[in-house]
């Protein structure tokens, strides 16, 4: 009764073959194809192999049967899912954690695997020739591809095959030799099969683990040379910001001592108003103190204090503003103004170093966008050049020529021109070099950070020397906002808004 119900009278090996289209699905697709699979296979099992044939009904007796039939599809059907699973956990590369690996692989322990091959073995040895019990080592395969390597796997694989064989041998000579043949080939094929794909799936998952192992090196190697590049890179700010500081810092050491050359003469400039304002005042006391007091006299006299009082406190105004060690700052400026300013600061060294200076300032100059301070010190120091050029040895006369204009190409352009000492052609580039210097008590400062500051305004600077004697200084700034008009009056000679 036993071996009817688990089918000694049934025919055997198409069966197990819908065991196999199981197994594959489970292999090749997972688990939904697989259950799919199994869905299909469970009722045609039913309707093709067991009797009553031809209906979905299983007879009592062909229960059992029946049952190991859907349980080893069921089976199968996990195995290989979990199978692909893996693989795909792998190529996602979400399987780091070894421990985790350690628990999963405990889940199909290689103890389990040999207790259920000792088990398939019994009952293939136990059973007649006509049930296909071996075909369920396929599952003992895929076990073994969970925790061996390929040599385990072929071990496992070659073991099932003997257990399958020996089985052959020892099952008792019940039903027919034939099938049991057929049943125990079938199932030595799909064994094989299975390790095949078993294997090859294995070096799959092993190639892909090697992939992300390696994309995840170049990964942090991207990272560590990141790191490296932003550390580097604020560096580099932080470089460049110091750089600033000393530049600025430097720039007013220069302004500095280009003020303090200019002593005498700031002195001078801050003198006369405040000679103004005494004389003023004994003025307008005398007028007071006459027996008829001439109030209007007295008023004028008043009014000419707080004119030479504010007149006092315009150039303190601009000596303070150089002085003030401020940081870079932007407007619309009229250069006209600025040259105007610093010709004031150094009108008195003019007149002490007998210089005659004259002035060719455009009409309406367009405003350019600057830092008032830093162009006031660009001129201020070209003005102080030329009064050492002028007045050191073997310079005649002694003639300064200041101009603005506009250049015609959207920009305004500055000269100062001087009749002094003048210089070669081959020192004509050194002079912008920093610490460059003729001079005894020379910095060398001087025209390097006017330079800077020029080119820092999107300007130009550069020097040519003149025509018998003497020397140019011209910077060029970009005029701020629209072109210009054209038709704007320019009253300095074309020749010296000249580009170079
Ligand atoms: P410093 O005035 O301290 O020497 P600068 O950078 O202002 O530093 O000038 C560098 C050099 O350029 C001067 O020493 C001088 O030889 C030359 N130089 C500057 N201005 C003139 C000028 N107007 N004419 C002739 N040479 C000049």
């Amino acid at each position: 009764m036993a071996a009817q119900g688990l089918g000694a009278d049934a025919s055997p090996s198409p069966r197990f073959l819908l065991l196999f289209a199981v197994m594959l699905s489970a292999w090749l697709g997972g688990f939904r194809p697989a259950l799919l699979a199994t869905a299909i296979s469970v009722p045609a099992d039913a309707y093709l192999f067991e009797p009553p044939i031809g209906e979905f009904a299983v007879r009592l007796e062909y229960v059992p049967r029946f049952l190991a039939f859907v349980v080893s599809a069921l089976l199968a059907c996990a195995l290989g899912a979990r199978r692909r699973s893996a693989a795909e956990t792998v190529a996602l590369g979400m399987d780091r954690d070894p421990p985790a690996r350690g628990v999963a692989a405990s889940y199909v322990h290689p103890l389990t695997a040999g207790a259920f091959a000792i088990g398939i073995f019994l009952l293939d040895t136990l059973t007649p020739f006509e049930i296909a019990v071996p075909v369920l080592y396929v599952a003992v395969v895929l076990m073994a591809v969970n925790f061996y390597q390929a040599r385990g796997v072929l071990l496992v694989c070659f073991g099932c095959m003997a257990l399958t064989m020996l089985s052959y041998v020892l099952t008792p000579g019940e039903g027919s030799h034939g099938i049991g043949l057929l049943n125990s080939s079938l199932s030595l094929a799909a064994i094989g099969v299975t390790t095949f794909l078993g294997l090859k799936n294995q070096s799959a998952v092993a190639s892909l683990r090697r992939a992300r192992d390696e994309l995840g090196g170049k990964v942090r190697e991207l990272r560590r040379a990141n790191t490296m590049l932003q550390t580097e890179i604020i560096e580099r700010e932080r470089a460049e910001e110091a750089l600033q500081e000393a530049r600025a810092a430097l720039a007013h050491t220069a302004r500095v001592a280009t003020l303090g050359e200019l002593t005498a003469s700031i002195a001078h400039e801050v003198n006369q108003p405040l000679v103004g304002v005494v004389t003023s005042g004994n003025a307008s006391l005398r007028w007071l103190a006459a027996e008829q007091p001439n109030l209007e006299a007295a008023r004028r006299a008043v009014e000419r204090m707080v004119r030479d009082g504010h007149r006092a406190a315009d150039v303190l105004d601009r000596i303070r503003a150089l002085i003030k060690k401020a940081p870079t700052k932007k407007e619309r400026v009229d250069v006209n103004e600025i040259i105007c300013e610093v010709i004031a600061l150094t009108r008195t060294e003019l007149q002490r170093n007998g210089v005659s200076l004259q002035t060719e300032l455009a009409n309406e100059l367009p405003p350019v966008s600057g830092d008032r301070i830093q162009l006031q010190q660009v001129i201020l120091n070209l003005i102080v050049n030329a009064i050492e050029a002028m007045t050191g040895e073997g310079a005649e006369r002694r003639e300064l020529l200041v101009s603005s204009g506009e250049d015609g190409l959207n920009g305004v352009v500055v000269a100062v021109h001087d009749s002094g000492v003048g210089f070669g052609q081959e020192s004509a580039d050194r002079l912008f070099n920093a610490f460059y210097t003729t001079k005894g008590k020379g910095m060398g400062m001087g025209l390097a950070i006017s330079r800077r500051i020029i080119e820092s305004h999107g300007g130009r600077l550069w020097a040519t020397p003149n025509v018998p004697r003497g020397a140019t200084f011209r910077f060029r700034l970009p005029i701020d906002g629209e072109e210009a008009p054209s038709s704007r009056h320019v009253r300095s000679p074309s020749s010296a808004m000249d580009l170079p």
